[in-house]
């Protein structure tokens, strides 16, 4: 490789001179001298060009050609002549390759903190090795946290949530400039401590976005009071619809007896419930009908055969006299019994050699068919998994456990839908589902009923079209409706009123905090939940 082409790709003024090129193994080996004729000293600045001795240094750079490239470096050690300064001799450093007592040029560097914050240490570190760059988990990781922070103005608009460190344990804060939508940190506790100091330290701070914590109304009122509340309309929604679970839980029996209703709407016009089990002898289907003729017409056939067989007439002659087929009437005069066509019949399987321990299995309680398949291979049997499963399905039907169901099996009753279900169908109304259909009958069943889910939904409309004007009359209506779980509910949204009603003006939402807090999850759960908190903050905050 020529030396000057090289040179030319270094920076203009990294004050190395390019003696050589060798490779060494599989590595690139460029062999550098140090050729500034002065050097300043770190501790008073003096400058000198009094050489004290040399001494080697090697740098990592990044590949060449798809090889390892290492910078191998004579450099050389000053005396200070400032007769006043403590440091008598040091080594010239190279600002322009890399930082002091650094073994990687600075570009390397920046390549594993990109890699790093993208991937985090342990996926950061094979994907560094497929592309030449190999070091360890742990070099990248702390390029990663020991880099620089990217600079972001002061925000203005912020919104805040909580995340979780350890579920049920630890929690943080996540604070966003709603603005850029960029996360602008991360702080310990979501008790409001570490809030109000962030707080206090940003008096530019206009509009918070939170949703109904305490602690975090508790920091915003005290620490911000100049800024503007904003609750959550996402939450204000959820506040909602938990109150109309509650609501519709103390009417389970109505639910039961609604979905009851639903199965078998027979029973509420007054009509008898036509139960399959009560007409055992019920008429046959066409279908079935005609299949019943044929089977009965061949049995006189076959009593034919057997007749003018034992008057001994010949194969042919018994053909020709019943207008058959002379293969059926052989088939015929072999058997002992008129063959069934029908369905339903039992044919021979391959499986009847081991029908006695597959009972015996089933009447164990089994039921998985792929474990029976298992044991059966297990046993030599030879056969298909599909062979297994039709077996063990048909057995499953006979015996009226779990399985097929028998035709004449009453359906089975769907269970009453829960009234956590049902309160979504309040928030989210899907015609035609059953679960709305129940709601419906719920509804004109019960006018009180009616009227308390009717208030709800008048306060989701408000929310979602975002009209304030009528929270305070909606507050005193829904303490007047005697339904104590919106009575809570009103109540609640009276002591955050400024930042409800504030929902339902400002266009300011905490939907980007959300997607932030996800992927600040997705990080977390990328580096196992072992991150710290400084590690965690950069990668968040920087995306590259
Ligand atoms: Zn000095």
């Amino acid at each position: 490789m020529d030396a000057s082409i090289l040179a030319a790709l270094l920076p203009a003024d990294a004050g190395v001179r390019i003696q050589n090129v060798s490779f060494v193994q599989e590595t690139v080996v460029v062999a550098m001298v140090a050729d500034t004729p002065l050097a300043a000293c770190p501790k008073c600045g003096c400058e000198t060009a009094s050489v004290h001795s040399h001494y080697h240094r090697e740098l990592q750079d990044q590949p060449c050609l798809g090889r390892p490239l290492r910078l191998a470096i004579s450099a050389r050690k000053f005396v200070c002549r400032n007769a006043d300064c403590p440091q008598s001799v040091f080594c010239e450093q190279l600002p322009d390759l890399a930082t002091k007592r650094a073994r990687t040029t600075a570009e390397l560097a920046d390549s594993h903190r990109a890699i790093g914050l993208a991937l985090g240490g342990e996926a950061g570190a094979r994907l560094a090795a497929k592309l030449s760059l190999p070091t360890s988990p742990d070099t990248l990781l702390r390029r990663v946290k020991d880099g620089p922070d990217e600079p972001t103005p002061a925000p203005r608009f912020v919104g805040l949530d909580d995340w979780a460190c350890r579920k049920g344990q630890s929690y943080g804060t996540i604070l966003i400039d709603l603005e850029r939508r960029r996360v602008i940190d991360i702080l310990p506790g979501r008790d409001g401590a570490a809030l109000k100091q962030w707080l206090a330290a940003n008096p530019q701070v206009e509009i918070i976005t939170r949703d109904r914590w305490p602690a975090y109304i508790e920091a915003a009122t005290t620490a911000a009071p100049q800024a503007k509340q904003v609750a959550d309309r996402f939450h204000l929604l959820r506040n909602v619809r938990e109150a109309v679970e509650k609501l519709l839980s103390r009417h389970s029996a109505e639910i039961k007896a609604a979905s009851a209703t639903e199965d078998s709407p027979h029973a509420a016009t007054g009509d008898a419930p036509s139960s399959p089990h009560e007409s055992p002898g019920k008429a046959l289907s066409e279908k079935e009908q005609r299949r019943e003729v044929r089977q009965r017409l061949r049995e006189e056939r076959f009593q034919q055969v057997k007749e003018l067989t034992a008057q001994r007439y010949s194969c042919r002659a018994i053909a020709r006299r019943l207008g058959m087929n002379v293969k059926a009437v052989l088939r015929y005069r072999r058997l002992d019994q008129c063959p069934n066509w029908n369905p339903g019949r039992t044919s021979p399987t391959q499986l009847d050699p081991f029908a006695k321990f597959i009972t015996e299995w089933v009447a164990a309680g089994n039921r998985n068919s792929a474990d029976l398949y298992r044991l059966l291979q297990a046993r030599g049997f030879t056969g298909g998994y599909d062979a297994a499963r039709r077996y063990l399905n048909r057995i499953l039907g006979s015996s009226g456990r779990p399985g097929r169901r028998d035709r004449n099996a009453q359906p089975r009753r769907q269970a009453a839908p829960s009234a956590r279900k049902l309160s979504f169908r309040v928030v989210n109304p899907k015609p035609g589902r059953r679960s709305a259909r129940i709601l419906q009958r719920l509804r004109e069943h019960d006018p009180r009923l009616n009227a308390s889910l009717g208030l709800a939904e008048e306060l989701m409309e408000m929310i979602r079209r975002k009209r304030s004007t009528k929270l305070g009359d909606w507050a005193v209506r829904a303490e007047a409706s005697g339904a104590s779980d919106l009575q809570h509910l009103a109540k609640s949204l009276l002591q955050d009123f400024a930042a409800v009603e504030a929902a339902m003006t400002e266009d300011w939402s905490n939907g980007p905090v959300e997607g932030h807090v996800n992927r600040l999850k997705t990080i977390k759960r990328q580096m196992y939940g072992r991150a710290g908190m400084k590690l965690l903050k950069a990668r968040v905050r920087n995306k590259s």
